[in-house]
């Protein structure tokens, strides 16, 4: 039973009138069960002030299912707490469902009035959604800069709608007990303001003030402390003089220089040993964000919003920018001050600076002080600290906007653990490992999955180990032992092999599928009339070939392959996946048109390196067999001259969609025909990706403008995807997949659908990418909906 669709029972016997509710007038006592994201977010402050209001009786409180309230008084107004509840919930509140719970007699009303009672913590079921981290709200912004108030230039400000949440969180209930804020006592200010139900910070859970809570300090490289204030000044005078400066935030530490100065920008590339992925840009107000990149309101809204991402944004050309940030590339990642720490340092320093995570390439953030001075010694100058333990790692989200909306490309802080609803109950509680790339981590329980922060890429051990921490941390949360393990079904995937290694009864989810299922899940769709469009750079496919672009019709909750991309080999396999070119050779070769050679030696391979690619070709030594669409973008790259190695992944397809954005008109219509698949290919229908290069090649060697020819690609793409649609007799398509990461693709592909009469559901709450691997996987086990049929 949810609010707003229904009332308290109204069949229920009188209970004896509290005080204040005229005798023989229509009342109700209820008790509620709210379930969601309600506990640190200000949650019964408010249900205290609503329930003054109204004149109720009663209480709140938070136990390990959420928030728990009992109400009595005049019925209308009872009614008007349950509409309440929903409607005016905290901002940083996510109410899930509101259920009346029929034993009355577990709790008493209690005493006249309405009062917040202590947490219950002795329940079995440990439900409640850990609180994601916030962003500086306005009101703690204008206290920050008030030199009359007591927490003026505070470093680590907050209140019930701001602060640090799951970064501090050890286990739930989410009180200050069990945070890591446990080991500063509040002074008696702060003690009366978190007791005081009138007070902002009325039970806030960091509350803390310059006298009682946590400090800041600055070590300089010679080993020196400089204490708060004069840290701050120091540390803006460390970058200004061009030095890098790690900084401890929220959810880990951040490296920063002057993203004006480009020697200092092009010595922290060195130093970090990360060669051309994009740095992320902190600045210190939108206005200061407006000089540098295009804001449109969509963004500015993002960026200034309770989960503060990263968003991408277009570049201003001609900008003071340092060109190392984010090498030929037209997007820049924005992120704007989210914790007060960070907003005093941008204001003493006046100018934009790179943000990026403190780590070495493709390791795992720092986050506590003694490993951040050893692993980042070789690279920041200075270190400015904090005493407020972190908890968990958690990275800066990633958000990119399209015509339609935002698109998640990194959940992690502002909006992991946030949990999302299962259309069904899980017995026990289920850990789902994720993928190998971007992997997350989640855990399905009740009538919920809990997705992790973003971990990252478990090639690297210190990742796997970070893996394994999070694996730790969701049982804490989450109320100790798993009962299964969900993962995908590649067997070399490191969260693969831990899945097996945990003993736990196993299921294993096709990749794919587990795609399209993390779709509906956030949609709330059942597995039946819809066509999943799966489209990324590699997964383990049910015939043992690597799986990528792929078409998975679901009828009556069943999964069956209705088309594939035509398959070919990748010479070299991860080296294939590295460099472009050797795609592109692989399809020459796939082909058989005899350009072999020709396009070889185009995109700069030796005479003798392309022969030794053509006989491992040949004979199928290290070139397996895939169906991936994202590798015909690293083709197309290679081919175009636009790009073709891929140094970060996503590098090339994310240059060749640069290449098509710059122009408005393809410079041609490339054929990419949709034909019947041949008998034992596994799928109904095959998107036959031969006329399409062929042309690309002849039009290249016409000169014709790569950028008009790589927007030409993406129409021919998106064409592919609206015939294959028609072909499949459902009115409902899901686009998913990291190529679904492509705004141009994305855009074409859904405006062609929609124009075709299908509706469209789109990755919004998840990542396209295999960060949504996991809640996909919790879904096809709980509809045991684990593999894809090959007709
Ligand atoms: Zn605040
Ligand atoms: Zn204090």
């Amino acid at each position: 039973m949810v609010a707003g669709t229904s009332t308290p029972n109204r069949g229920q016997p009188a209970c004896p009138g509290p005080a204040g509710v005229p005798e023989g007038g229509d009342r109700a006592d209820v008790l509620l069960r709210v379930k969601g994201t309600v506990q640190g977010v200000g949650f019964r402050p408010f249900v205290l002030r609503a329930a003054t209001r109204l004149h109720l009786e009663g209480w709140v409180r938070n136990d390990p299912q959420g928030v728990l309230i009992r109400a009595a008084g005049a019925r209308p107004a009872v009614d008007s707490l349950v509409l309440a509840l929903k409607a005016e919930a905290p901002p940083a509140a996510r109410v899930i469902s509101i259920e009346e719970q029929s034993e009355l007699s577990q709790a008493d009303l209690g005493k006249s009035g309405f009062v917040i009672l202590p947490s219950e913590t002795e329940c079995m079921e440990i439900e409640t959604a850990a609180p994601p981290d916030l962003a500086l709200c306005p009101d703690c912004r204008r206290e920050l800069s008030d030199g009359a108030d007591r927490r003026f230039s505070y470093p680590f400000i907050n209140c019930t709608q701001c602060g640090p949440r799951y970064s501090i969180l050890e286990s739930l209930p989410y009180d200050r007990a069990r945070t890591t804020m446990r080991a500063f006592r509040m002074c008696p200010k702060c003690q009366a303001e978190y007791d005081d139900p009138a007070d902002r910070r009325f039970h806030a859970q960091p509350d803390a003030c310059p006298d009682c809570g946590p400090q800041a300090v600055l070590t300089e490289s010679t080993g020196a402390e400089v204490a708060w204030p004069q840290a701050l000044g120091r540390a803006a005078a460390i970058l200004q003089s061009g030095g890098i400066l790690a900084v401890k935030g929220v959810g880990g530490y951040h490296l920063m220089v002057d993203a004006t100065n480009a020697e200092a920008v092009a010595e922290l590339r060195r130093r970090k040993g990360r060669e051309e992925k994009p740095f992320a840009v902190m600045f210190p107000d939108l206005a200061s964000a407006r000089e540098f990149a295009e804001v449109s309101e969509e963004a500015a809204a993002l960026l200034a919003s309770a989960a503060a991402p990263i968003v991408l944004l277009p570049r201003i050309v001609r900008s003071q920018l340092a060109e190392g940030i984010a090498p030929g590339n037209p997007w820049i990642g924005a992120v704007l001050p989210y914790a007060p720490l960070h907003l005093l340092l941008l204001q003493a320093l006046g100018r934009p600076v790179v943000a990026t995570s403190g780590n070495l390439s493709e390791e795992p953030l720092c986050t506590d002080e003694n490993d951040a001075h050893r692993r980042l010694a070789a690279i920041a100058d200075a270190f400015l600290d904090h005493n407020r333990r972190i908890a968990h790692p958690v990275d800066d989200s990633v958000v990119r906007i399209g015509s339609g909306g935002p698109l998640l490309l990194r959940r992690a802080r502002g909006y992991a653990p946030t949990p999302l609803p299962l259309p069904g109950r899980v017995n026990g509680s289920w850990l789902c490992v994720g993928a190998q790339m971007k992997n997350t981590l989640a855990v399905a329980t009740g009538d919920r999955v809990a997705l992790s922060p973003h971990i990252g890429d478990l090639d690297g051990a210190a990742t796997r180990e970070a893996f394994r921490r999070t694996v730790q941390t969701l049982g804490t949360l989450h109320g100790g032992d798993f009962s299964a393990v969900v993962c995908d079904k590649h067997p070399g995937y490191a969260s693969t092999k831990f899945a097996e290694e945990t003993g736990l009864p196993l299921v294993a989810v096709q990749h794919h599928l587990a795609h399209v299922l993390a779709c509906l899940l956030e949609h709330k769709r059942s597995a039946d009339n819809i066509l999943g469009v799966a489209w990324d750079g590699t997964g383990y496919g049910e015939d043992g070939t690597i799986w990528g672009g792929e078409f998975i019709l679901l009828q009556n909750k069943e999964a069956c392959r209705f088309a594939r991309m035509r398959p070919f080999r990748l010479p070299g396999a991860e080296a294939a996946i590295r460099d472009g070119r050797r795609t592109a050779l692989g399809l020459a070769h796939a082909a058989n048109s005899g350009k072999f050679a020709e396009i070889a030696s185009a995109v700069g391979f030796p005479a003798g390196e392309a022969a030794t690619l053509r006989a491992m070709l040949d004979r199928g030594i290290n070139s397996p067999v895939t169906s991936s669409a994202g590798r015909l973008f690293d083709a197309a790259g290679a081919l175009l001259g636009i790009g073709g190695r891929n140094r970060f992944e996503g590098q090339t397809p994310l240059a060749v969609e640069a290449a098509a954005s710059s122009v408005r008109s393809p410079s041609r219509t490339l054929p990419f025909p949709v034909l019947p698949a041949a008998q034992g290919a596994g799928a109904s229908l095959e998107l036959d990706w031969e006329p399409l290069f062929g042309e690309l090649w002849t039009a290249r060697g016409e000169g014709d403008d790569p950028r008009g020819l790589a927007l030409a690609f993406h129409r021919a793409l998106a064409a592919s995807i609206a015939a294959v649609a028609r072909a499949a007799d459902v009115g409902t398509i899901a686009l998913c997949g990291g190529c679904f990461q492509n705004i141009l693709l994305l855009d074409l592909a859904s405006s062609a659908l929609r124009e075709a009469g299908f509706e469209v559901l789109i990755p919004r709450e998840l990542p396209p990418n295999d960060g949504a691997i996991a809640a996909g996987q919790a879904l096809g086990a709980l509809w045991n909906l684990t593999s894809v049929r090959l007709p």
